[in-house]
Formats: structure tokens, sequence, C-alpha cells
């Protein structure tokens, strides 16, 4: 049983033999179109000239039939399959990876097998997409992921996530490893069911910095049901590695992979080492100078480098505006696991801020030394921290992250982001806003001013499960 995520293998599925080839031409023209300043600024000078190209790629191209993909005055030219076929098809599979993500998200949960844990990441996707905006739409709050190594040896001035260097990798082969890889994933698949499947194999880590990735991720393939998505930025350093990481993705389940593409030189050597049709199936994220898309986020290390533009709330009046910088690369809700130091935490995505530079939050971190006793962690982390609703008899307060807004209109709820009026009692927001209150003592006191308890309890629970409020420990 794998997790269900139909539409980016029936994108692939659905090509015909030369479908498969224009797409794959398609796709590297436009990763050099979006990855390679000299390359744009060539064809826009040589107005596409056939030889021109030919010499860059490898093989001619018609630019003039993607027009409306890159040529902003066609952006919006109406487009169907028979006028602009390769327009048609690139947008087909736009939307199938778009697809592909909401199922993710829709179904990286254990489906029911651990309710804790489904309606706790639930909470953490409402509350993400409050706190972070449009931008949290392509979060798919993966349930688990493992760090196969401690560290990572790449080392980008960007990074996120704040990989700390190398020091080592998870080796299978030592006595007892594979056993023990194994055995936790078998545990984990006992907690979060198919589920699991939405999992992936690096963090601050580089999966491919473990020599033995590919048999790694042939086990986890083999109990999640499919193979983890990949992504890298050294395809280059061992291309055999790397083409053997992507080779056994081609299964049951695909999953898009992805290189970081880091520097504009070494767009051109993964073109010049990998066909077109081998990297069908990896998308390559431009971090480079010169990319007409800087996919980098203001999180982890890129913070230290990068004036920071805090994001305000536009509307100040009658509250107090939080600054919020921001942007994350995180994308899981759910367990971080380390195989080589042990431990295992349980984060999930919000702004990079000074609390938490990084782009997430650690609810909670434990260490383990066996297979049980990692399956003993996952539950007392699902237990200690997932209280399933909000406890009448601890204070309630609105989240940091959220900024009271009162004015003219009524009281509004704000992020950096995103804003909702909240049009039901401003007693009740004033004594949340309070943070001294549990929500026995708010409802009594909200019913000496005649408001029913029964909506009181409601609208509380709405917003704790809207994960906008949070509850401290008790007085
Ligand atoms: S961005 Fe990725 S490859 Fe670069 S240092 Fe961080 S974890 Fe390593």
């Amino acid at each position: 049983m794998h997790i269900n995520t139909p539409s980016y293998k029936s994108f692939f599925d659905s090509m015909s033999k030369e479908q498969r080839t224009d797409f794959a031409r398609l796709k590297r023209f436009l990763e050099r179109w979006s990855g390679d300043p000299d390359f744009r600024r060539g064809v826009e000078l040589a107005e596409g000239s056939e030889e021109f190209i030919r010499n860059q790629i490898g093989f001619d191209f018609d630019v003039t039939e993607i027009a409306p993909l890159i040529d902003k005055s066609a952006a919006n030219i109406k487009v169907d399959e028979r006028t602009w076929p390769l327009v048609h098809l690139w947008r087909r599979y736009i939307l199938s990876a778009r697809d592909f993500r909401n199922e993710l998200r829709s179904n990286g949960n254990s489906a029911g097998r651990t309710p804790d844990f489904d309606k706790w990441r639930l909470r953490q996707m409402n509350r993400a997409a409050f706190e972070l905006g449009v931008t949290s739409s392509s979060i798919v709050h993966a349930p688990i992921t493992f760090e196969l190594s401690d560290g990572c040896s790449v080392g980008c001035w960007f990074c996120g996530i704040s990989a700390e260097k190398f020091k080592g990798h998870f080796d299978i082969h030592a006595d007892g490893n594979r056993e023990f890889w194994l055995g936790v994933l078998t545990q984990s698949k006992d907690i979060l069911g198919a589920g699991v499947g939405a999992g992936f194999c690096y963090w601050a880590t580089d999966p491919l910095d473990n020599p033995s990735y590919c048999e790694l991720a042939d086990d986890f393939a083999s109990i999640a049901g499919s193979y983890p998505q990949v992504t890298t930025a050294i395809p280059l350093r061992d291309p055999a590695l790397t083409r053997r990481s992507l080779e056994s993705r081609t299964g049951a389940q695909i999953f898009p992979n992805r290189f970081s593409v880091l520097t504009t030189s070494i767009l051109r050597r993964i073109h010049n080492t990998f066909s077109p049709e081998e990297l069908i199936n990896v998308e390559l994220v431009m971090q480079n100078k010169g990319a007409l898309r800087d996919a980098k986020a203001i999180a982890g290390k890129a913070r230290l480098k990068t004036k920071v533009i805090p994001i305000e709330n536009s509307n100040t009046e009658g509250g107090e505006s939080k600054p919020r910088d921001g942007g994350t690369i995180a994308c899981v809700s759910g367990f971080l696991v380390n195989l080589v130091s042990k431990t295992i935490k349980l984060i999930s995505p919000t702004n990079a801020t000074d609390v938490t530079p990084n782009g997430y939050y650690i609810f909670d971190e434990m260490s383990f030394t066996t297979v049980e006793s990692f399956g003993e962690c996952l539950r007392q982390l699902i237990s200690n921290n997932m209280q399933q609703k909000v406890s009448a008899n601890k204070i309630v307060r609105f989240g940091e992250f959220l900024n009271v807004l009162k004015g003219p209109g009524g009281i509004e709820l704000a992020s950096g982001t995103f804003k909702a009026k909240f049009p039901h009692s401003d007693a009740l927001v004033e004594a949340i806003c309070e943070g001294a209150h549990t929500p026995n003592e708010i409802v009594k006191q909200l019913a000496r001013q005649e408001i029913n308890p029964l909506k009181t309890i409601y609208l509380i629970d709405s917003l704790w499960k809207g994960g906008l409020i949070e509850s401290m420990q008790a007085r």
C-alpha cells in the first residue's frame, strides 16, 4: 500500500514517446532560459537563431512555439493543445506538480491510524496557512523525514536550515545498522501508516552525502511503499550514484526530484552530464546569481547575510504591530529523525525570525538508542505534545505570530501576511489577549455578560483547531 498521489505519475504516463522527448527538450530549454543569463541574452540578441540554440543545448528548438512561456507580452494568449502543443504540455506539467503537492498534503497523515497525530498535523497546517499566507500552499507538511548523515558537506552560504558541517554518514553496512534502519521504518509505518510514504531522507543534510543512499532508499520503499523524493545539491559529485538514485524511482510511484543549482557553471555542467530524458523527472531549483527567479528563502544562514525587511502589518490601527521577517524552506509537520545522532525532533514550519531562525518550530526533542526506544519516543512525543482539545484549565493566549487589530470595523486577527475579521465576540478576543485566563474562567466571565457559554466554548475550540491560540501551563 503506497501513499495515494496519482497526479504527477498520470502526467508522465499520459505522454506518448514523442511527447516525452518534446517535453524533456522543452524543459531543458526553459532551464537554460531561466538559469543562465548569457544564454538568455544570446537567444534575445540572435533572435532565437537556430544555430545559436543548437550550439548551446545540443538540439534544434523553435522558440516561437513557446512564446507564451518566455515572452511577457504573449503571456495572456489563449493556449489550447492544437495551436500551442508545447505550452499546453508545460502547463499540464505544472498543474500535475501542484496537484501532487496537494495530494501529499491531504494524504500525508496516518489516515486515522494515529488520530492524535492527524489532528495535530492538521492544526499545524491551519496555523501555518494563517501565519505564512499564500506561500504555505506549497508546503506539503510531510509527516516524517530521516537524516542519513550528521551535517552537510556542501556548505551553501544561504542554507535555509543552517546545516552544520558534515561529520559523517549513517553506515548501513556497519554491524546491525541495516536491521536498525528497517526497524525504524517499520515503527514509523506502524504509527503513520501509508503516510510515511510522504516522508523523505534529508533535512540539514544532502542525501547523496551518504554513499549507500540507494540501498537506504530501497529499504524505505520496501516498507513505505514509495521511493523517497531526492533533493540534492551535489548531483555532479558522483554522477553514477546520482543516476542510480534517479533510476530507482521509476516504479509504481514517482515523485518529483530536485537538484539545487548553485552557480551558472554548475547548471551547464549538469546539462553536459545528464541528458534531457535523464532529468525528465528532476526539477532544477535555481539558486544561482542571474537566475530569473531566486528560489532562496530569507531563513537560516541566508538571514545572516541578507538585510531583513520586516513584514509589517499595513493596518496597525489600534493594535501593536509585530515585525516579521520570514520565509521558510521547512516542509515537515512531524518528526525529524537523525540516524547518526539518534535524535527525534517534533517540528513544523514557521516564518524565520530571531526566535525561529531556521524557519521551523521545534516543539520537543528526544534521543533513542534502539528500535524499540525509537518507537517509544514517537509515542511519547505524540502523547506529550498533541493534546486533542484545548484544556479547560490551562491559560490560553493567541499565537505569537498574531496581531489583534481593533478598528472601527471590528476586530481583525492578522499575521504578517494574512488578515481575517473576527465578527463573533470582542469580549472573547480581549480575554484571550490578556493571556491570563483559562477557558473555564473565560466562559464564566463572558456568561456574566450574558454571552452563551456554549458559543464561547465553540469559538475557543475553533480558534484552537485553527492553530490560532496556544494552551499554556496551568498556574
Ligand atoms: S542548502 Fe542543502 S545542500 Fe546546501 S548546505 Fe543546506 S542542506 Fe546542505
